[in-house]
């Protein structure tokens, strides 16, 4: 009785006081989340649901982790809060854990508030490093929604917020399966992109690019993985025009692609690397940015003008903290890898041979796509670009039903649980959407 009341006073409140992200505020009917452990999250209702979402992958290592919870609140009771100019142990551990598994030299960390400050202030670095003003990044992709962020972003989030006043300037990334170069291989693809990106940094002029901005493997736009030898060639073209390469690992990072970050399947290091979402599981808001050596050196006895009051707070480093070291104990980057390689991979391409909506799986780790489509043969997507559809609408609700929650990007279905999730609990993930699929197509037979 008291939980239904909370419940119903839950909702009641957020619809009178709350104003949601990315949304017209009139159609919301959001679900109340009373309960999450682990894999699953229980709604008002005590429906359990096994979160193919990670939330907006964020919960890296599954819902209420015990030790990450404890290290909030030891920290609590120690010290909640310093300001950025002190140092505190909960941050220099934090700092120094995160440069023990980035690539290369990105040694130094600037704490932030979330991704999209973070890649706000990996381009004020690179533009100050370089003395530059453009950056580079890509269609189809997305890096957050302040200002800047979002005029860097590749997706129709971009469109209403566009001043195009802040020198962003975009190109095509590599997917195959869309290839805007006509490509049928991956080697054509990979080639292609490179020759076009080159081109674009040519017509734009080497001499005023800061950065190329780009999600190693892009997260929301589609889980498309660059082709063998696209990271590298990118690389090679920043090296050649003096460009700053920043990798937002965002969503890709902190393991849920298989590797500790994902710009590790390219073999490249970028200059800055930045991070947010995994890296403390989401529990306690925090971004950053991982600087190499020489951007580092460029700030040595010049001020960087930029800050936060926020920046590195105790309890979201200690979250981090416990975090990695959960992470590096229980073996999670590896168990992610095994998870994606033995069981999605098949899982789902087993599923793909069933559904004839399902156009391309695509993936890797635990952060897997699949892009549905009208026809297999033109490839016409099941929901338009920036749009959804009554087929889409169908799946979630059939997923939901039987107590699944995916992640739903214009036609693409996104499989992203914790990393912590056991095989079973893919496998019956997986299960549930395979029947989801069969009985949402039934309703447009
Ligand atoms: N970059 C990428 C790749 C993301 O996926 C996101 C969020 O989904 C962001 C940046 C923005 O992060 P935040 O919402 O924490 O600002």
């Amino acid at each position: 009785m008291t939980q239904t009341t909370d419940v119903d006073r839950a909702y009641d409140l957020d619809r009178a006081h709350v104003f949601h992200s990315w949304s017209a505020q009139g159609s919301l009917d959001p679900m109340v989340v009373s309960r999450a452990e682990g894999s699953h999250v229980w709604d008002d209702g005590g429906n359990r649901y096994l979160d193919f979402t990670s939330q907006l992958v964020f919960t890296n290592l599954g819902h209420q982790h015990p030790a990450i919870v404890a290290a909030i609140r030891e920290q609590a009771e120690t010290l909640c809060t310093v300001a950025p100019q002190h140092a505190n142990a909960a941050r220099s551990e934090a700092a120094r854990l995160i440069a023990s598994h980035t690539p290369g030299d990105l040694n130094r960390v600037f704490f932030t508030n979330g991704g999209a400050d973070a890649n706000e202030h990996a381009i004020r670095m690179a533009r100050l490093h370089t003395g530059r003003q453009k950056v580079l990044s890509t269609y189809r992709s997305y890096h957050g929604g302040t200002q800047l962020a979002v005029n860097a972003t590749g997706d129709p989030r971009r469109w209403p917020n566009d001043t195009a006043s802040t020198g962003t300037v975009h190109f095509f990334g590599p997917y195959l399966y869309r290839s805007a170069f006509h490509a049928v291989t991956e080697e054509e693809e990979s080639q292609r992109a490179l020759e076009h990106l080159e081109q674009v940094i040519t017509l734009e002029g080497a001499s005023t690019i800061a950065a190329v901005l780009l999600e190693p493997i892009p997260g929301t736009a589609g889980i498309m993985l660059p082709p063998p030898g696209y990271l590298r060639g990118v690389r090679d073209l920043c090296d050649r025009h003096g460009i700053v390469l920043i990798a937002d690992e965002v969503m890709a990072g902190f393991g849920r692609a298989g590797r500790w970050f994902a710009i590790e399947h390219g073999g490249v290091v970028p200059d800055l690397l930045t991070f947010a979402k995994g890296v403390n599981s989401g529990y306690v808001p925090m971004g950053g940015v991982a600087i190499s050596d020489e951007i580092h050196a460029t700030f040595t006895d010049r001020v960087y003008p930029g800050g936060l009051t926020y920046s590195g707070h105790p309890l979201a480093c200690a979250a981090a903290v416990a975090t990695i070291r959960a992470m590096e104990e229980d073996r999670v980057v590896e168990h992610a890898a095994a998870l994606g390689r033995e069981v999605f991979g098949p899982e789902l391409h087993a599923v793909a041979e069933k559904h004839e909506w399902v156009g391309e799986v695509r993936g890797t780790g635990v952060f897997w796509a699949l892009e549905m489509v009208r026809d297999r043969g033109t490839r016409e997507p099941l929901a338009p670009y920036a749009g959804d559809s009554p087929e889409m609408g169908a799946i979630l609700a059939a997923c939901k039903r039987r107590g699944l929650l995916p992640l739903a990007s214009n036609n693409r279905i996104h499989l992203v649980p914790p990393l912590t999730s056991t095989s079973e609990e893919v496998r019956e993930g997986i299960g549930i959407l395979d029947t989801a699929l069969g009985e949402a197509h039934g309703e447009f037979m």
